[in-house]
């Protein structure tokens, strides 16, 4: 499988690791976009949120459980935003689910 995430899960891509389980792998955006800037992906190859199941949101509802958790452990302090790109309209560039957890600042009202 040529998909970048599912080669960091595995470690034949290096990244900036926050948090692991059995589950879920957390790691710094390699182009952050707030000072605080980490990705959230499951450890199984889910597309895009439109490739979410009633198989595999068990990897969706344990994201949504450790995000708290994550946030605080990247630096957060003062509140987070989490985002996750679907398809081209909202330009998603990797084919691999992730959540974006954006904070360590005062972001921007609307912009995602
Ligand atoms: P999206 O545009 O929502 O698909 O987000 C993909 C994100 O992955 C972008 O914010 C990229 O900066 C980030 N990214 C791409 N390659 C890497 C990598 N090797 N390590 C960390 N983040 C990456
Ligand atoms: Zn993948």
């Amino acid at each position: 499988m040529d998909c970048i995430f599912c080669k960091i899960i595995k470690g034949e891509i290096p990244s900036k690791k926050v948090y692991e389980d059995e589950m879920i792998f957390a790691f710094h955006d390699i182009n952050p976009e707030a000072k605080v800037h980490v990705l959230v992906i499951p450890k199984a190859h889910i597309p895009s949120m439109d490739g979410v199941t009633e198989e595999n949101s068990d990897y969706v509802r344990h994201i949504f459980e450790k995000i708290p958790q994550i946030a605080r452990e990247a630096g957060t302090t003062g509140g987070y935003r989490v985002i996750s790109n679907c398809g081209p309209d909202a330009a998603q560039s990797v084919p691999h689910l992730h959540f974006h957890i954006l904070g360590g600042e005062e972001l921007p009202a609307h912009i995602v």
